[in-house]
């Protein structure tokens, strides 16, 4: 079976954007692949948490990933905690090595994250070879992701190919997967910015523990434009465009059809409909999520990928530390 691997991380509650760019898909793709989905709580420590928080949002991840559909009990899924097997660290300090400090300050997000903070720590500057080790510990096909993130595993990509040429065929070479429609969930705010957790604004994303009238105070204030004509036009129409791609997704509707649809129609038209269809989507999310915070499963299931993800990861580490030289011969 061919590998899936993606993390999203405990930096907040999960938004529809996360849904859209990675949760959807693993759930869509699960029965295919062996899949490895972990929490990457190392990721999250690259801008300032609270502990507790940190802690909490764990743990709520984990339950929500479950809620939205992810299947615990197939074997070949395996869920973890990225700070509870050691081995993404140490892969992680022998990339930073041999990376070129240039190919990390040029991207975008380190770019955009470091531009909120007056200062920003070395973490977030090499984040990108953090995560270019959790990827090619594991050997992957694809790694499900939104378009935020293609860039670093562009990154990751370059990362096993120079291994390779180096060292001998050390790294699966994997491929992002980008969902065709959802792959940027807008602020609703500012929609010129992607929807993300760590956002300061409320009003700006729609969290999947919203409640029922949350979500619809919040789509129905997404800033939008003042033509007042409905058409997919993301570079002019932002606002409208991500109305009709949370439409599109949530209600299940073919993109050039919900477009159809709505043409002639008003903006609150279309806010409604787009609201109406994230909350059947997501508010049935809700029990289960309760009924999973409850039942006590998921120390169990945290148990059980730490030690199938060790073991992965611990076979990976150990060609690449021989290779670059470390340890005695
Ligand atoms: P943060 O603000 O802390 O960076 P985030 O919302 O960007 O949080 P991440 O944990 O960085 O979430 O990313 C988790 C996954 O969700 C990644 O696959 C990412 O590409 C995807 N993703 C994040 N935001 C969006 C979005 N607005 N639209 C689609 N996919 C997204
Ligand atoms: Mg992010």
């Amino acid at each position: 079976m061919d590998r899936l691997l993606t993390g999203l991380q405990p930096s907040g509650a999960l938004t529809i954007g996360n849904y859209c760019g990675g949760i959807s898909q693993i759930v869509n793709y699960q029965n295919e692949y062996e899949t490895f989905l972990f929490v990457p709580d190392m990721h999250a420590i690259t801008v300032p948490q609270d502990p507790e928080a940190l802690h909490r949002n764990i743990i709520n991840a984990i339950a929500m990933y479950i809620a939205c559909g992810v299947n615990p009990d197939l074997p070949n899924m395996h869920i973890y905690i990225q700070s509870e097997n050691l081995y993404h660290a140490n892969l992680s300090w022998i990339f930073e090595c041999f990376t070129p400090h240039g190919d990390l300050t040029r991207m975008h997000q380190f770019k955009a994250k470091s531009a909120l903070h007056e200062t920003f720590t070395e973490g977030l500057v090499t984040y990108p070879d953090l995560m270019a080790a959790d990827i090619l510990l594991y050997d992957p096909k694809y790694v499900p992701t939104g378009i935020d993130q293609k860039q670093h595993v562009e990154l990751a990509r370059n990362i096993a190919i120079r291994f390779n040429n180096r060292f001998g065929e050390l790294f699966r070479v994997p491929e992002p997967l980008i969902p065709s429609v959802g792959a940027k969930i807008r602020d609703l705010q500012s929609p010129e910015n992607k929807m993300s957790k760590s956002s300061t604004n409320p009003k700006a994303s729609v969290f999947l523990s919203d409640s029922e009238k949350d979500i619809r105070k919040k789509i129905m204030s997404a800033v939008t434009d003042s033509d007042g004509v409905i058409s997919f036009d993301e570079q002019n129409k932002p606002g409208v465009s991500n109305l009709l791609t949370i439409y599109s997704v949530f209600a299940g509707v073919n993109l050039e059809d919900a477009v159809t649809q709505f043409d002639g129609a008003g903006y609150g038209d279309l806010k409604k409909a787009a609201a109406e269809a994230v909350v059947s989507k997501v508010i049935p999310f809700r029990d289960k999520y309760n009924e999973v915070i409850s039942s006590g499963i998921i120390n169990d299931i945290l148990n059980s990928g730490r030690e199938y993800s060790t073991e992965i990861a611990r076979e990976k580490y150990e060609l690449v530390r021989r290779a670059v030289g470390f340890g005695r011969i």
